[in-house]
């Protein structure tokens, strides 16, 4: 299955906290990271006194159930120093969000696909549009669409690349 996985970091060596998760994903046995975005660096959603965040968006081809791909990503998270201190969209030092999962549709309690925040997002829609092949999410929204709607004005693209590592 092909799948988007949305990658944030704003606290301690964000570069470092993404080129982490993309070779920690690749170095999963049911992961291969096959495409890397440029990074971004963005403004804080929600609460304005933090840092302001890099952002990337890798795709990947995985045999992993979207259930079991969430659980690898969280295992990921947590190996990086992330603390859950219940505050939503807090400080992070790495936040894995499952974008897209093939053309799947999911709402359960604790995974929903497409993430429910991504059309609103330019932080992920530009780097999204850097990699992606297709056009047309599984709700029906386009990224074409989505993009007008979410000017890039708070983004910053910097030169920095992230690297798949085996
Ligand atoms: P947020 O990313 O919204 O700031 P968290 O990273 O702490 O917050 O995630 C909170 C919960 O969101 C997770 O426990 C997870 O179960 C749930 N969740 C729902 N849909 C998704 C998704 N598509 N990708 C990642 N997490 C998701
Ligand atoms: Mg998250």
């Amino acid at each position: 299955m092909i799948a988007y996985i949305g990658l944030g970091s704003n606290l301690g060596d964000s570069f470092q906290y993404l080129q982490n998760a993309v070779t920690q994903l690749h170095q999963h046995d049911e992961i291969c990271v096959t495409a890397v975005s440029p990074v971004y660096q963005s403004k804080p959603q929600g609460p304005q006194d933090q840092p302001d965040y890099l952002n990337a968006v890798v795709e990947i081809d995985t045999t992993l159930t979207a259930e079991r791909l969430l659980k690898a990503t969280q295992t990921i998270e947590q190996k990086n120093q992330r603390q859950r201190n219940g505050q939503h969209w807090g400080a992070r030092t790495l936040d894995l969000d499952i974008l897209l999962y093939g053309n799947h549709m999911i709402n359960q309690q604790d995974l929903i696909v497409p993430h429910p925040w991504m059309h609103k997002r330019s932080f992920v829609l530009y780097p999204l549009r850097d990699i992606v092949t297709t056009l047309e999410f599984p709700n029906g929204k386009s990224l074409q669409a989505c993009l007008k709607n979410n000017p890039d004005d708070d983004l910053i693209r910097i030169e920095r690349q992230l690297v798949v590592r085996t």
